[in-house]
């Protein structure tokens, strides 16, 4: 299978290192409110590639960070009057539920950022040994000088940068040193070691110290997250991991998804222009927003249409009504590897097109997920089947089979 690569700018083969999983890392929400329609095209995407390296016959550990540490819950807890954790475990347990009623059921573990504070703190620590970070007022920064590259994953040169602000703060060595650790004037979120100072760690260091803990510090295969991310969150995490392991590349492959838009604008909190999971809920089911999402290539950003959901419902219906057909999803069908249904059985001529329905969809979901193109197929093969252009009574069997590998691969619920 090949995935697009932010990094070689090339559709890339997914490997595994040395790991008898494939292990991927994808950034999670900062619990300060419900997640919006933004975070549910990024999430499916990575919950429709992770069934499709398990229906491959993969393993796959799906890691995910929780932000529970940041500004923007400070801000809520204090306007709330409340203590900050109750507004990050309030809005983490939606953020669970909300997954669910998406049916993004994949995610193997997540790792709450205020349970890696002390592991953060150790790694700025070895980059301050390394040479690598710099005090400044009470803060720690990475000196972007040091890295190798900053500014590859971002496709930046060194004069792009030098137009660029990150954390800016006077006597900086450049303009882009990040923070890694940050004094901060509050008397809740703050940590103390003796050897970082008192403060709190920088958004980029998390991820670092989660995926060294989680990993053994050793390299993996896949982080992903939607594109606003690349600069300077994971040109910064890219970084702090090539220099506290010495390992080139750390990560295997960059993944990036569009951003859906709202009058071409990105949907956020602040902008103002959200529509929770929760609210489209109500008007939609997980299956049509899903459909909606997996009919655009991930990597696309697209205005949210909400009348384009609507019109694609009369699609969704048409393999709603296959599935009535076909025989019932069994466990097996679930279970069932891609390696079974390549040798199904052919005895019957009309399974001839059913084979290659079963080749181009797999050619579909291989090549940089294609799921607009897969999803076509799963379309075709509801059609013939409520045409009867297969007739249900022959090869009903491989005709189910392939029904529902289909449908589990794309992740539909189909009730
Ligand atoms: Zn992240």
């Amino acid at each position: 299978m090949k995935i697009f690569s932010t990094l070689t700018e090339r559709k890339e083969e997914l490997r595994r290192s040395d790991s008898d999983e494939f292990r991927m890392f994808v950034c999670g929400p900062t619990v300060q409110d419900n997640i919006h329609l933004g975070h549910a095209k990024t999430y499916i995407a990575f919950d429709v590639l992770t069934r499709w390296l398990l229906k491959c016959g993969n393993k796959v550990f799906f890691l995910m960070n929780i932000t529970d540490v940041d500004d923007k819950i400070f801000d809520r807890a204090k306007r709330e009057n409340v203590p900050y954790m109750k507004i990050a475990n309030r809005f983490f347990e939606e953020f669970v539920e909300d997954l669910e009623s998406l049916n993004i059921l994949t995610v193997s573990k997540f790792c709450r950022v205020s349970q890696y504070i002390e592991q953060s703190a150790i790694l700025v620590r070895r980059l301050l040994d390394m040479g690598i970070a710099y005090r400044l007022d009470g803060n720690v920064y990475f000196d972007i000088s040091k890295a190798d590259h900053f500014g590859k994953l971002s496709h930046q040169t060194e004069y792009d940068l030098k137009l660029k602000q990150i954390d800016a703060a006077p006597g900086k060595r450049n303009s882009v040193d990040f923070l890694l650790w940050r004094k901060v004037d509050s008397t809740e979120g703050v940590w103390n070691y003796a050897s970082v100072g008192e403060g709190r760690p920088g958004w980029h260091i998390q991820d670092t110290a989660i995926a060294f803990d989680q990993f053994s510090g050793n390299p993996y295969d896949l982080h992903g997250g939607a594109t606003e991310l690349i600069f300077p969150h994971h040109e910064a995490e890219l970084s702090q991991d090539e220099a506290l392991s010495g390992k080139i590349p750390f990560v295997s492959i960059w993944m990036h998804t569009g951003l859906l838009l709202e009058n071409g604008e990105k949907m956020s909190k602040s902008l103002g222009n959200v529509l929770t999971v929760r609210s489209a809920l109500r008007k939609f089911t997980s299956d049509e927003l899903r459909y909606y999402f997996l009919s655009h290539h991930y990597r696309e950003s697209f205005d949210l249409n909400l009348e384009e959901i609507s019109h694609l419902s009369a699609k969704l219906r048409q393999i709603e009504k296959a599935s009535r057909i076909v025989l019932p999803r069994s466990s097996e069908s679930q279970r069932s590897s891609r390696s079974k249904l390549q040798t199904l059985p052919s005895r019957l001529p009309k399974t001839n097109k059913l084979v290659e329905l079963l080749a181009d969809f797999a050619a579909a979901m291989d090549d940089d997920l294609d799921t607009p193109q897969s999803l076509e197929i799963l379309y075709k093969l509801s059609e013939s089947i409520v045409e009867k252009e297969m007739d249900s009574k022959d090869a009903n069997e491989e005709i189910s089979k392939a029904f529902w590998h289909m449908v589990d691969s794309l992740g539909f619920v189909l009730l």
